[in-house]
């Protein structure tokens, strides 16, 4: 059954969706991440919406969107005019982690500003507000000629992609710009924002409620975390965008959310926008299969023995347990994420079903002349590009956990490559190394170094060590040769001494140095992770070759299949999710993830304290139980008497679309997304009415939390909330 529904959403994908929204359905829930261009197709009224496309986006004038941000990785929205900003507790996890001491614990106790002057820096992040954005395939593409190889290729597009940017905002001080590839090898979108570097923290709840369930719920419903926090955008007394200085003053949004103090019910329709980072929905099976055969358990295997050692490490010092809290709280993420896509897979048996459905695009192809000359090889030599890469996936993983897993080497190859790449005209670098992202590329580099765990780093990359000698190209590598042994024998105790003998690189002061120093300053000063880096370069920079021309190879074979699908299916897709602005609606409502099981849509605070019995992850904080007992909700409880806790709804959205707003028919925020739900972990390669659930916190409870345990009324009376009974 489920994979007869798998069988129709892949034919069809989100493309009958504008056709059932237009034919006037009751409110609806359908497949589809929309960028702002989609919104005139659809019928908003038949999804159950009192918002107009214009009300949405609007670039000769207001619209919600305006009030929207992209925060760093994640979405916020902004919920006063003095550039409040609700976003999730996870998003603000490091600002609040970085702001932790043992002896003020704001993780485990929650951070609480009690005036605009105590509100903490939150370094390296920052907001971009869409403002406007416009196709620029025709120009892009036109960078391609017949002559250039596939790595040439990739470099053309690049660089077409950059100079826009860089056009753009040389002739538009103060905006960002950046160019999308919405469609690889198809579509381009040059997308431009307001872009703002001050953000502060307001208020964040005590761990206990923010990650309330802790690892053990994440991606489960049902839930009971209050998953949010609150920033602040600021910018220069004169108004424009600015990086922290003390003197900054709150940034005035063009447009601000209306907070609902009375959320939603069960069966209400929603929506949301906001910045879903990756889908692969439009992938061909033999791209499903590879990860599912070698990235995906690869990862989680590596990310687990690192969570499991990091946790160890800090068990009993919680110094460096904080150090290592953003470190250990990704891995866990990603790597139980991980484990629902691939039981998810296995599920619904998802290779198979993608097989079958090109097997019938095949044969389309095959009926016609022309299409079998355009198009014949296409999925094919997809399974060969696939099959080819899964050759060298081990070894090119193993790099890629070289350069992030033991954060020192992160550091001394971005500073390295830092100075290789300044030698090259703007438009030809790496991104990390443009003048334009010099900043937080530096900031990023400094937060690694402020919370620098020598032991830490120096196991994992002992282990790292251990298993690429595992791996018969990594050992081939010149510089590892005698380390690993060709024989597999390992001789990395001296490698390691000589190594961390000299972390001078992990001091953010030098650092601010080390950035503006050439390739040959930067040797002479023989730090062993520097020339460690530098002797390593010459393999990092063939792997980037690599991509690059496996990217000229791939991105028209998938821009081919987009087109033949579109002919097959007689539509265009919309594009998956690449971190651009999306719209997406549905409804609140449960479903079942088993035989026999039905899930409802809404949790209470009755339901946190059944979790509560003993498990220190499921512990609320001081003071709730008996805030909940004496029922001291004053306007925020839901017709059942009780506050409602978290809801679930059937927008599609991913990674990303963390802290979007979930909002009312009629714009109104009444909740927060924060998750999904174990069975939707496999929505990024496919969507389904059936099982894909979105989780969010509804906004009566951020209310009840931010009245009850951030300091009162201040920031409701911000938002325009009171708590006064109706
Ligand atoms: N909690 C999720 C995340 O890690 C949100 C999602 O993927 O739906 O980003």
């Amino acid at each position: 059954m489920i994979r007869a529904i798998l069988m129709r959403t892949f034919l069809t994908g989100a493309v009958t969706v504008l056709g059932i929204v237009g034919a006037a359905a009751p409110a609806n829930a359908v497949e589809g991440m929309f960028p702002m261009s989609e919104l005139g197709r659809l019928d908003l009224t038949a999804a159950g919406l009192d918002v107009t496309a214009a009300d949405i986006f609007n670039p000769d004038g207001l619209a919600l969107v305006d009030g929207i941000v992209k925060l760093g990785g994640c979405t916020g929205a902004f919920v006063s005019d003095q550039g409040l900003i609700l976003t999730n507790h996870h998003c603000g996890f490091r600002a609040i982690r970085d702001a932790s001491t043992v002896e003020h614990d704001y993780l485990a106790e929650g951070f609480s500003s009690a005036s605009f002057q105590d509100e903490i820096p939150a370094a390296g992040y920052t907001v971009r507000i869409t403002q406007s954005y416009q196709d620029v395939s025709k120009e892009v593409l036109a960078s391609i000629t017949d002559d250039l190889d596939p790595a040439e290729r990739t470099r053309a597009v690049e660089k077409r992609m950059k100079q826009f940017s860089l056009d753009y905002e040389a002739a538009h001080p103060g905006l960002r710009a950046e160019v999308s590839e919405m469609v690889p090898g198809k579509s381009y979108v040059l997308f431009v924002y307001t872009y703002l570097k001050d953000v502060r923290l307001v208020y964040a709840p005590p761990q206990a409620i923010g990650n309330f369930g802790g690892e053990e719920d994440n991606w489960i419903w049902p839930r009971h975390t209050g998953d949010f926090s609150f920033m602040r955008a600021y910018v220069g007394p004169d108004g424009e965008p600015a990086a922290y200085r003390p003197d900054n003053v709150p940034y005035r949004p063009r447009r601000v959310l209306q907070v609902s103090g009375q959320g939603v019910e069960p069966g209400e329709p929603v929506f949301t926008c906001g910045y879903p980072g990756r889908t692969y929905r439009q992938r061909s099976s033999s791209f499903l299969a590879h990860l599912n055969r070698c990235t995906m358990p690869l990862t989680v295997d590596w990310y687990t023995w690192q969570i499991e050692y990091l946790e160890a490490l800090g068990a009993e010092d919680r110094d460096r347990q904080l150090a290592l809290a953003s470190r250990v709280r990704g891995l866990h993420n990603t790597a139980k994420n991980y484990r629902g896509k691939l039981q998810g897979i296995a599920r619904l048996d998802l290779i198979a079903a993608k097989q079958a459905q090109e097997k019938e695009l095949q044969d389309f192809i095959r009926a016609d002349k022309d299409r079998r000359r355009r198009y014949g090889n296409v999925l094919p030599e997809l399974e060969k590009f696939y099959a080819d890469l899964g050759k060298v996936t081990p070894y090119e993983l193993w790099f890629g956990w070289l350069r992030r897993s033991p954060e020192v080497m992160g550091v001394a190859l971005t500073l390295w490559e830092n100075a290789r790449e300044s030698e090259k005209p703007e438009d030809e670098r790496d991104a990390a190394s443009m003048e334009r992202n010099r900043d937080q590329t530096l900031r990023g580099m400094q937060i690694a170094a402020e919370h620098f765990e020598p032991q830490a780093d120096r196991m994992i990359l002992a282990e790292l060590l251990r298993r690429g000698a595992e791996i018969k190209q990594v050992r081939k590598v010149e510089r590892l040769k005698r380390v690993l042994g060709e024989d597999g024998q390992i001789e990395a105790e001296d490698l390691l001494e000589h190594l961390f003998s000299d972390t001078r690189l992990m001091d953010p002061d030098f650092l601010v140095q080390a950035m503006t120093m050439s390739p040959a300053q930067l040797r002479d000063m023989q730090i062993p992770f520097l020339d460690l880096a530098a002797d390593l370069d010459d393999e990092f920079q063939h792997i980037k070759e690599e991509g690059k021309r496996r990217k000229g190879l791939r991105d028209p074979l998938l821009a081919a299949l987009a087109e033949v699908r579109g002919q097959f299916l007689g539509k265009d897709f919309i594009p998956d999710a690449n971190g651009t602005l999306r719209f997406s609606f549905g409804i609140i409502e449960g479903y079942s993830p088993r035989d026999a099981v039905l899930y409802q849509p809404l949790t209470t605070v009755q339901g946190l304290l059944e979790k509560a019995t003993g498990d220190p992850a499921y512990a609320p904080p001081d003071g709730m139980r008996e805030l909940i007992v004496a029922r001291d909700f004053g306007p925020f409880a839901a017709s059942g008497g009780n506050v409602p806790v978290d809801i679930l709804y059937s927008t599609d959205t991913t990674g990303g679309c963390s802290g979007s707003p979930v909002l009312d028919a009629g714009g109104r925020v009444v909740g927060l997304n924060f998750d999904r739900a174990w069975e939707a972990t496999i929505n990024d390669f496919a969507w389904d009415r059936a099982y894909s659930r979105s989780i969010g916190v509804d906004i009566r409870y951020v209310l009840w939390v931010t009245w009850k345990f951030g300091q009162g009324e201040r920031l409701l009376e911000e938002m325009g909330i009171s708590v006064a009974q109706p």
